[in-house]
């Protein structure tokens, strides 16, 4: 499998050095793309990846910063007539892509394109789902992050490697740990509180106490990724979903306090083999 990083910030924390949540997944034929936040697909072209080959669209949660470029993938469906495409979600991804599919109509000018549109589909994963898709085994646990919306770490398999994406998640060893097992690559959601403290600076209280509530509420610290990575014995690990003001030594300081394998920020555009 190879793993394209075709967004790697995070969501509300604008950054011209990373777009929102993506990564492009390869294998034999299989083109899916994992989390398609907006902007992706420029960030896609620029990694030399075609836009037109996804075959399947697997996404973690639907927070905008991970699922709303799936607009564009659905208008770039207006351009190349119409392969099919199903979208892999956790609960409300139906609701989701209809919503974004009723975007794209407003685009389809003759009914041939609305039939096109009529080729995209959507498969609910629910928690504990094993599945095989476009030859890759992917089961899917519920990981901790909004209260109202279902999140789903998944764990891809095939050809005897292994991939671990958390999506957005808190520390939560009892759902990672088990689903990280070994695995050749863990891709863990990280932030430090020392670019907390950099994004404090400033505020007001009320502010301050919003910004840490919201982060710490929903995030995981390097810190917490690397215990995750170590206690499932992952080989590497890789920190994603960077806030703007953070510096990528800090992010390898706080990880390696708790893992001693190999550890690497995640950068737009970075290509890794698993
Ligand atoms: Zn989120």
């Amino acid at each position: 499998m190879r793993i394209t990083f075709c967004g790697t910030g995070a969501g509300g924390s604008v950054n011209p050095r990373r777009g929102a949540a993506s990564i492009h997944l390869a294998h034999g034929d299989a083109r899916l793309l994992v989390d398609t936040g907006p902007g992706f697909m420029e960030r896609m072209v620029d990694s030399g990846l075609d836009a037109d080959s996804v075959s399947d669209v697997v996404l973690s949660h639907l927070h905008f910063d991970h699922a709303m470029g799936v607009i564009e993938l659905f208008t770039r469906l207006i351009v190349r007539r119409g392969a099919p495409v199903t979208v892999f979600g956790p609960r409300d991804t139906d609701t989701y892509i209809e919503a974004a599919l009723g975007f794209a109509r407003v685009n389809a000018t003759s009914d041939f394109i609305n039939r096109w549109l009529d080729g995209v589909s959507v498969e609910l994963t629910r928690p504990g789902d094993e599945r095989e898709i476009c030859g890759i085994d992917v089961r899917s646990v519920e990981v901790p992050h909004a209260p109202y919306l279902e999140c789903l770490a998944r764990r891809f398999e095939a050809g005897g490697r292994s991939l671990v994406y958390t999506g957005d998640t808190t520390y939560a060893p009892e759902a990672l740990v088990p689903l990280a097992d070994g695995a050749d690559v863990l891709v863990h959601e990280a932030y430090t509180e020392s670019c907390l403290a950099r994004m404090a600076e400033g505020l007001s209280e009320s502010g301050r106490a919003g910004l840490y509530r919201g982060v710490q509420g929903t995030h995981s610290t390097a810190e917490s990724a690397g215990r995750i990575a170590r206690d499932a014995g992952a080989s590497t690990l890789v920190l994603t979903h960077i806030l703007s003001l953070e510096r990528d030594w800090e992010l390898v300081e706080e990880a390696r306090r708790a893992f001693d394998g190999t550890i690497v920020v995640a950068a737009d555009g970075l290509s890794l083999e698993v």
